[in-house]
């Protein structure tokens, strides 16, 4: 069975056509992107292939995705005979609200909810909705399923979510704390126990997913009860681009300082803050290592920030679980970033986290335990792999 995979956001669609018969195998994948624009971008990379890039303009998403499947059915360069190969679609979607605590079968009613939830997710989910949409016109036999980056969060209790604002707007509005990221924190803390030979259903895990956008949660006998992330994805920690917590008073006095509108303060506390934002180099953490090793401080400063809001909400979920068993790194830092792995693991002993540095130092990309032996908490580095989940959860649901 084959099954495509597709994250479409506002201006781009990630792709991946994945064999799911018997190991999972990646067919092919790519991204187009800087739809609308006067340059387009696509690119497409099959199985032991090398990747092509081209440039041109891509007016609309549909064009965009008639390109993905015209070039894998390509006789040069395809991997598929006919389109008649691809045997379900699965989607993520960013926002499925109360709606959805688990994926979902597409169908008018699950459309309808997407649709509705638009209104909490204008950045994404009326995109992902035209993913949707569009699939259904270019493949209309095709069973469809979206999974959210949500549902698994759906299982924090009301103490864990619920703002304190006046309690009406989570009536009228629906605002809460939902998580994102979902899908990669359940897969890694699963991953993590399949490895151990334990039973999540007994455990205590904290799981650090640490990317361009981040986010911790506490996993309680494989649960969901409390997550970082909020009503957006701009809460909790500090990101690439993106403020994560911070005390409102002090974004209504920048805005009358600098007559700031909503829209200006959006674009502040999304793309323009984060570890970008303080250290006025990067938000990627290459670069700011690289700065950071050429003396300057401001690389350095962002680089510490970010490594002590990820060990305060260690701390914070600690309590809140009542003891750990596991602590995982994933994302691109989590699982790559030595330097920030142990800037935030130190000065952990009293709670039982004791990494081995040698380890540490040359773990990259790789599930590996980074704890000495006689630590009473493990910690390990877990690569994620969101579009393998989306695809498991396309093929569970499209019979
Ligand atoms: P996204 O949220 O866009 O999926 P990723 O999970 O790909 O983000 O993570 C991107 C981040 O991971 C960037 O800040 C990048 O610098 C960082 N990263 C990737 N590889 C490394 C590496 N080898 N060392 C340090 N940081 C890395």
């Amino acid at each position: 069975m084959n099954v495509l995979v597709l994250n479409c956001g506002s201006s781009s669609i990630k792709y991946q056509l994945l064999s799911m018969d018997a190991q999972p195998v990646i067919l092919a994948k790519g991204i187009v992107e800087k739809i609308g624009l006067p340059c387009g971008n696509f690119t497409y990379k099959a199985e032991g292939r090398d990747k092509i890039a081209i440039e041109q303009p891509i007016a609309d998403h549909s064009i965009g995705m008639d390109l993905i499947l015209k070039t894998l059915v390509d006789p040069k360069l395809g991997v598929l005979r006919s389109l008649n190969e691809i045997n379900a679609v699965g989607h993520c979607v960013a926002h499925g609200g109360e709606y959805f605590p688990e994926s979902v079968k597409i169908d008018k009613e699950a459309k309808a909810k997407i649709k509705a939830l638009g209104e909490i997710a204008p950045l994404h989910n009326p995109a992902n909705l035209k993913g949707i949409e569009t699939m259904e016109q270019l493949l209309p036999s095709v069973p469809q399923v979206a999974v959210f980056d949500t549902s698994f969060h759906q299982t924090l209790p009301k103490k864990a979510y619920i703002y304190g604002i006046p309690y009406e707007y989570y009536e009228k509005y629906g605002v809460r704390k939902y998580g994102f990221h979902g899908t990669s924190h359940k897969f890694v803390a699963e991953k993590a126990c399949n490895l151990l030979g334990w039973d999540i259903r007994d455990k205590k895990i904290i799981t650090c997913h640490l990317g361009n956008g981040a986010s911790i949660t506490a996993i309680d006998k494989g649960k969901s009860v409390d997550t970082s992330m909020g009503f957006t994805p701009v809460a909790g920690l500090v990101m690439g681009t993106r403020a994560g917590d911070l005390d409102l008073g002090a974004l209504i006095y920048i805005a009358q300082k600098e007559k700031l509108d909503l829209n200006e303060i959006n674009t502040l506390v999304n793309k323009k803050s984060g570890v970008q934002g303080i250290s006025g180099v990067s938000s990627d953490f290459r670069e700011l290592t690289t700065a950071w090793e050429n003396g300057n401080e401001r690389a350095q400063l962002a680089l510490d920030v970010f490594a002590y809001h990820v060990k305060q909400y260690i701390g914070a979920y600690a309590a809140i679980l009542n003891g750990v068993d596991l602590v995982i790194f994933t994302g691109g830092i989590g699982e790559n970033d030595f330097y920030i792995r142990e800037a935030v693991c130190e000065n952990m002993e009293f709670l039982g986290i004791k990494l081995d540095k040698k380890i540490n130092a040359v773990t990259r990309g790789a599930d590996v335990t980074l704890s000495t032996p006689d630590a009473a908490i493990k910690v390990m580095t877990i690569t994620t792999d969101e579009e393998l989940v989306i695809a498991m959860e396309t093929v569970r649901l499209s019979h």
